[in-house]
């Protein structure tokens, strides 16, 4: 994977200095770094007038939620409160999509009381009840299904979303259904199509298969003299965490052309976007502090303050995360398994990783940590709560 720009994001003497003096761990966030970014999407995408909307779930602490909503993206909520926290951030109604496999009533009606632009729906039960809560409004819900496209993704079985055996949309087999059901239903406008195959998608291929996939499912449509106004191509463009360094933004340009040239729009068709990780993965740093080193079998443990409870993508997806140590200036190597204080085995960070002669009181970076890593954070062991600093 190449990208756009590459600087450097080694954090600058000043920036250590700042860390020793602030109590770890802490997420450190590089605003600059999440401007360029979001600078990058935005002047790519409008090359093609694409819509972007930011998958909240990724990240939604509020600097980051508020920075991005400058940059007029719109928000993809996966929760009844994320449709909330999107109206306090500012981001307005017209720019919010809904999705989800389980919205409640509550849910469904918070989204219902702020007129969003769209609910993408899952299953029939739940276009009846969206009906059902729409019309004790007195309002109609706009409405795009969730196809499930049988793509697959080649990234972690636990991010992979568009296979016919995951729990998320809607089979081909049963649109028939779908449009039966829909015909009798007076309180939903029916009016996009909408994927999302995975996360953490490397090879640009998948996403060609994704377009090829919507051309035929449109055309299914399309024979029966349906044309929906947009079509919402969901996320999972994958950030390079090997190299961060050398490639802090994500090679957006190549992303979007790849739609402009695999897909087949009808005219006047909207084409939507639900980007996370690739907008505010590389942004986030996890700051933490060596506590012990301690001889093991074959390699040494680094034992840090952070742990599962800071970040728990290695423990929960097996996800590998670059690491620094910040403070030594050894010239010597040793393979060490960095670990958290937590107790449980699958709270490590990296094993027999070559790191330079490791001590007490060293500062360790684990780095792209912006997307799915503050926000699973928890407070298992009864722990402090981790904190941001800008
Ligand atoms: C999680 C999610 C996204 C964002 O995925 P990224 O891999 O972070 O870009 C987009 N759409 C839906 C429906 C999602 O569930």
């Amino acid at each position: 994977m190449h990208y756009t720009k590459t600087f450097l994001t080694m954090f600058s003497s000043e920036e250590i200095t700042r860390f020793e003096s602030l109590t770890t761990p802490f997420y450190y966030y590089n605003l600059e770094l999440l401007k360029d970014t979001l600078k990058a999407v935005k002047e790519t995408s409008s090359e093609y007038n694409y819509h972007v909307h930011y998958a909240f779930k990724a990240n939604t602490n509020n600097e980051i939620l508020e920075l991005i909503q400058q940059y007029r993206l719109g928000a993809d909520c996966v929760s009844g409160n994320e449709v909330k926290k999107a109206i306090e951030c500012g981001y307005t109604s017209e720019q919010i999509v809904f999705a989800g496999v389980g919205k409640t009533d509550d849910e469904i009606n918070t989204a219902l009381d702020n007129n969003i632009f769209c609910f993408n729906c899952e299953s029939i039960p739940e276009l009846e009840v969206i009906n059902e809560l729409a019309a004790a409004k007195n309002k109609t819900a706009q409405i795009a299904l969730r196809i499930n496209p049988n793509v697959n993704a080649n990234t972690h079985a636990y991010i992979t979303t568009g296979l016919e055996e995951n729990k998320f949309g809607i089979n081909m087999w049963e649109l028939e259904d779908v449009l039966v059901a829909l015909a009798d239903m007076k309180n939903v406008n029916f009016i996009g199509l909408h994927f999302h195959i995975g996360s953490q998608i490397t090879d640009l291929n998948d996403f060609k298969g994704l377009c090829l996939r919507v051309n035929e499912i449109q055309n299914w449509f399309y024979d029966r003299q349906i044309i929906v106004n947009h079509i919402n191509v969901g996320g999972g463009l994958g950030i390079d965490y090997e190299n961060p360094q050398q490639n802090p933004i994500p090679n957006f340009e190549a992303f979007f052309k790849l739609f402009n040239d695999f897909i087949e729009l009808r005219p006047q068709q909207e084409l939507h976007f639900e980007l996370g990780r690739s907008i505010t993965g590389q942004c986030g740093t996890l700051i933490s502090k060596v506590l012990y080193v301690k001889k093991g079998v074959n390699t040494d443990f680094a034992i840090i303050d952070a742990g599962m409870t800071e970040l728990i993508r290695p423990a929960l997806y097996q996800a590998t995360h670059s690491i620094n140590n910040l403070t030594t200036t050894s010239t010597e190597s040793k393979r060490y398994d960095v670990v958290g204080p937590i107790c449980e085995s699958s709270d490590c960070f990296a094993k027999a990783l070559m790191l330079p002669t490791t001590k007490r009181g060293d500062l360790i970076a684990i780095n792209s940590c912006g997307a799915y890593g503050e926000v699973m954070a928890s407070q298992y062991n009864l722990r402090d709560l981790v904190k941001a600093v800008y």
